[in-house]
């Protein structure tokens, strides 16, 4: 494995509050420690503001590199559906959700059928995604609001989403960026939240402080492409309880190489 170049102490871990969807997936807690303390490491030099830059970059271009493809993994046609399946997404996998929104939008196809669902009905469609009954209200209240202040048509700004309920700015974030392409903010999930502090990013436990530093370091017309690089490296390599790190192509340029997950 190649010496990382850097080493610095481990971030904090980022806040994790009770589930509480569908405002969007809760960042998880990183990985308990282990029991036996880690292997003593020699203290890193720090690095300059400009080789600090260098790693982030080679970091990014990494991931560009692994992930060329890098997109959603849920499955929407229309910006409506989007908002509908990250609702649903909180607390629960895109896959799960990917089974649930065939029935529901064959149902329930735009934000007018879906403000006048039968919740009960609705909570009996999408059941299995967890956290029903929440993701329910903030379905139906999101798509009232869709239908009586814009037409069933979802905005394209941040503040007009931010006024869906069960839409907070990570729901929001994921909107704009993918079905809008407009890179307004970085999406926080549990994925970009643990990766962002594993590879140095962020030393944040906050998501609103974590978008911050990311928006920081990363160049704007990245954002939500190299979110989606982020998530993938996340799901396939750099899992939250064991990350592969002797088989990852960022040992290189990660602080957390062989420390992560302990
Ligand atoms: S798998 Fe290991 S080396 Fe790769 S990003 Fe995660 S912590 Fe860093």
């Amino acid at each position: 494995m190649p010496a990382p170049t850097s080493r610095r102490p481990a971030a904090k871990k980022v806040a994790s509050k009770p589930a509480k969807p569908p405002a969007g997936k809760a960042v998880k807690p990183a990985a308990k420690p282990a029991a036996k303390p880690a292997a003593k490491r020699a203290p890193a030099r720090k690095l300059s503001k400009a080789e600090e830059a260098a790693r982030v970059a080679r970091v990014v271009a990494g991931l560009e590199r692994l992930y060329p493809d890098a997109h959603c993994e849920l499955d929407f046609k229309s910006p409506f559906e989007l908002v509908v399946a990250t609702i649903l997404s909180a607390q629960c996998t895109d896959k799960r959700v990917n089974m649930v929104t065939p029935v529901l939008f064959g149902r329930f196809p735009d934000a007018a059928a879906m403000a006048a669902a039968d919740q009960a009905e609705l909570e009996e469609i999408i059941k299995s995604t967890g956290f029903f009954r929440n993701k329910a209200k903030s379905i139906l209240g999101a798509s009232r609001v869709l239908v009586e202040d814009f037409d069933g048509v979802v905005p394209d700004e941040m503040d007009q989403l931010l006024t869906l309920p069960g839409v907070a700015r990570k729901t929001a974030n994921v909107v704009l960026g993918t079905a809008f392409g407009k890179n307004e903010g970085f999406v926080v999930d549990t994925h970009i939240g643990r990766l962002a502090q594993r590879l140095g990013i962020t030393r944040e436990s906050d998501p609103t402080k974590i978008e911050q530093d990311l928006m920081a370091a990363i160049p704007r017309e990245k954002w939500t492409q190299l979110g989606h690089q982020l998530i993938w490296h996340g799901r396939r390599v750099c899992e939250s309880r064991k990350p592969r790190c002797g088989e990852c192509a960022l040992v290189a340029d990660c602080p957390s190489a062989g420390i992560a997950g302990e």
